[in-house]
């Protein structure tokens, strides 16, 4: 079986095949630059430029024809209007074209089961940390349920905020982490844990007023958010008697983020998993992947039913794959 899937909740719009088996075939994907904060009409005007090249790319590279496609599966939330929609119409008209199913996947759902099928992990909890996302996620009682989550801003879009205020490039998430590996000092940043919750808005604006050299500026607020991530995750741990944590999401590259949830579950006895960097940053190999684990086990959507779902939360998915 081969599925053909779309990702376009964001910055990123990507078309991959991939096969029954979990051989990824091909994963193409661009990224819109932002130059002053996602906009999420430019954000969907690049990927309806750039998504009829990618479907062509994707097959080309994975030596797969039109025919041969078995299955769509789309990005349908959660995510920025505009950009889902473009997305969404796209997949739509392969489905009716090519005359195959189509199916609706969650996109924080997709980062846990692409990082399932890359590494090891088999039963995780996932500190899922993006740009517009910062959620820890695990499978209980029939459901992916959130354990905790940010109350404003994803910690990547902290980042970048904080970044572009001062000077650097998008995404500003590897200059920071750059930079504080020249820092030593820990400023005095609001530690913001609210019951298994985070707050990353408040540090961001303490940050901003600091008058400290940048680079302990930047020590700091990792140290700081990575910590928050670090405790709540561990609960998460403790709550649901998992031994296993994944990492997802761009932000999840970080070494000193790898390096702090390792050390933690080493300490109690887990392991701590990272996928490859092209599967830690959103990709459509995920939605093709949680695409194909939806339909085998009995789930598409007619045209009708395949709106897209902006604030499509986690533990709406009836989770049909798993025993
Ligand atoms: P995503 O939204 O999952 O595609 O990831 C993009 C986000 O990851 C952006 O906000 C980046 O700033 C952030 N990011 C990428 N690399 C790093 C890094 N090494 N450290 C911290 N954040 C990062
Ligand atoms: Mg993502």
């Amino acid at each position: 079986m081969l599925v053909l899937g779309i990702e376009g909740t964001a910055h990123t719009v990507g078309v991959s095949i991939v096969d029954g088996d979990g051989e990824v075939l091909s994963n193409v994907f661009e990224t819109y630059q932002e130059k002053e904060g996602i906009h999420p009409r430019e954000a969907a005007n690049h990927h309806s430029s750039k998504i009829v090249p990618l479907i062509r790319e994707a097959l080309e590279e994975s030596n797969v024809g039109r025919d041969e496609v078995d299955l769509v599966a789309f990005s349908q939330g959660p995510g920025l209007g505009p950009c889902l929609r473009t997305v969404a119409t796209a997949a739509r008209s392969l489905s009716l074209s090519l005359d195959v199913p189509l199916v609706g996947v969650n996109h924080c759902i997709a980062h846990l089961e692409i990082g399932r099928l890359r590494t090891e992990a088999e039963s995780p909890v996932l500190l899922y940390v993006s740009g517009g996302n910062t959620q820890i996620i695990a499978f209980t009682k029939g459901r992916y349920r959130v354990f905790g989550e940010t109350l404003d801003i994803g910690l990547g879009n902290m980042l970048d905020k904080f970044g572009r205020d001062k000077g650097m490039n998008f995404p500003a998430g590897p200059v920071i982490e750059k930079k504080a590996r020249g820092g030593d000092e820990l400023l005095d940043l609001p530690y913001s844990v609210k019951g298994m919750d985070v707050e990353f808005s408040g540090i961001m604006t303490s940050a901003l007023n600091l008058d400290e050299p940048l680079e302990d500026i930047c020590y700091s607020i990792q140290e700081t958010t990575f910590a928050m991530l670090t405790e709540v995750t561990e609960r998460a741990l403790a709550h649901t008697r998992k031994n296993e944590v994944l990492l997802g999401g761009g932000v999840v590259q970080n070494k000193r983020l790898q390096e702090m949830i390792e050390k933690m579950t080493e300490e109690r006895g887990a392991t701590s998993f990272v996928p490859e960097p092209e599967f830690c940053v959103d990709n459509p190999a995920m939605i093709a992947w949680t695409g194909y684990l939806m339909y085998d086990s009995g789930t598409s959507i007619s045209v009708e039913e395949s709106n897209i779902r902006q604030k499509f939360r986690t533990d709406e998915v009836e989770v049909t794959w798993r025993g």
